[in-house]
């Protein structure tokens, strides 16, 4: 047994488009003693095309906490180890946090070896502030636990970032449209580096028609962009003003609130103070 450690590399591999590969990713999966992958016979056709013949290691094939000692154990033996997932970067919505952590625990080196992630190739392309924002992954798959989870998320300022799949992505919509209101800006990214790359930025009323008229297919795999929650001065805008008056002529002041929030996604506390101000100023007219 050496006495020397391995490295534990974490690689990036492409999202679709294989020549998203990077230089440096095909040098460490050629050289490395062995490559840990999610699925190692969807990993062999990668490693197959760039004429790599590093052995394969399955981490499927253990239960988690089998997985992370037999990897932690060979790193231990002096084995370098390279860690790849089906896609993308590993850990990012990907299994491998626990090794990475034990591998720290051990002392053992853990190089990242940077490349393609659907997260920060959405944002790359969506034209919607990326100076800060918030990765939610995957949001819950049932319409009323998404909703209510989409409603925590209304007031957040930050551009969100989610993942979706082919069969849930019309009923996210559907609830974001509910919880951020028709006119919030959102882009859809689906398919990306592939053949059918489609990324469409609208206000989500749009994009709930385009799923709806079939314009963006509901197929393949998708990352969904919400712009934050609008700075918005209230009372400085003449149109918000507008349609809270409407509002508040047919309906009590809570209902106009709520109403209102429904279809702009401001904030319903914010628009019952407003509506107050509103009726104080009728009285006072
Ligand atoms: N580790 C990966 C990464 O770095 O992006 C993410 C893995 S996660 C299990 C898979 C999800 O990522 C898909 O369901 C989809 O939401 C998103 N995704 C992956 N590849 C994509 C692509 N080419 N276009 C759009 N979304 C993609």
């Amino acid at each position: 047994m050496s006495n020397q450690t391995g490295t534990l590399f974490i690689v990036a591999t492409p999202i679709g488009n294989l020549d998203d590969i990077t230089a440096r990713a095909l040098k460490v999966l050629q050289q490395v003693d062995l490559v840990a992958a999610e699925d190692t016979r969807h990993s062999a056709q990668l490693l197959t095309h760039f004429g790599i013949q590093t052995k394969l290691l399955s981490y499927h094939d253990f239960n988690e906490r089998e997985c992370d000692q037999v990897l932690i154990n060979h790193l231990l033996s002096g084995k370098n180890i390279a860690l790849i997932s089906d896609a993308g970067t590993p850990l990012i919505n990907d299994p491998g946090y626990r090794v990475v952590r034990a591998a720290h625990q051990h002392t053992i080196r853990v190089v990242p070896v940077p490349g393609p992630s659907a997260l920060i190739c959405a944002l790359s392309a969506a034209g919607v502030p990326t100076d800060k924002f918030v990765f939610e992954g995957y949001p819950p798959e049932r319409h009323a636990a998404r909703l209510r989870y989409l409603e925590q998320l209304r007031d957040e300022k930050r551009t969100i970032v989610f993942y979706e799949t082919p069969h849930r992505i019309s009923g996210f919509i559907d609830d974001a449209v509910v919880a951020f209101g028709i006119d919030r800006q959102a882009t859809i990214a689906r398919e990306m580096t592939k053949k059918f790359e489609t990324i469409c930025s609208h206000s989500l009323g749009e994009l709930q028609n385009q799923i709806q008229a079939n314009k963006i297919p509901q197929k393949g795999e998708f990352v969904v962009l919400v712009q934050g929650a609008p700075d918005i001065v209230m009372e400085q805008s003449p149109e918000l003003k507008r349609i809270l008056g409407l509002m508040l002529d047919e309906l009590p002041l809570k209902q106009a609130a709520a109403l209102t929030s429904k279809i702009t996604g401001i904030n319903k506390n914010e628009l019952y103070d407003l509506g107050l101000k509103i009726q104080a100023k009728n009285i006072s007219d």
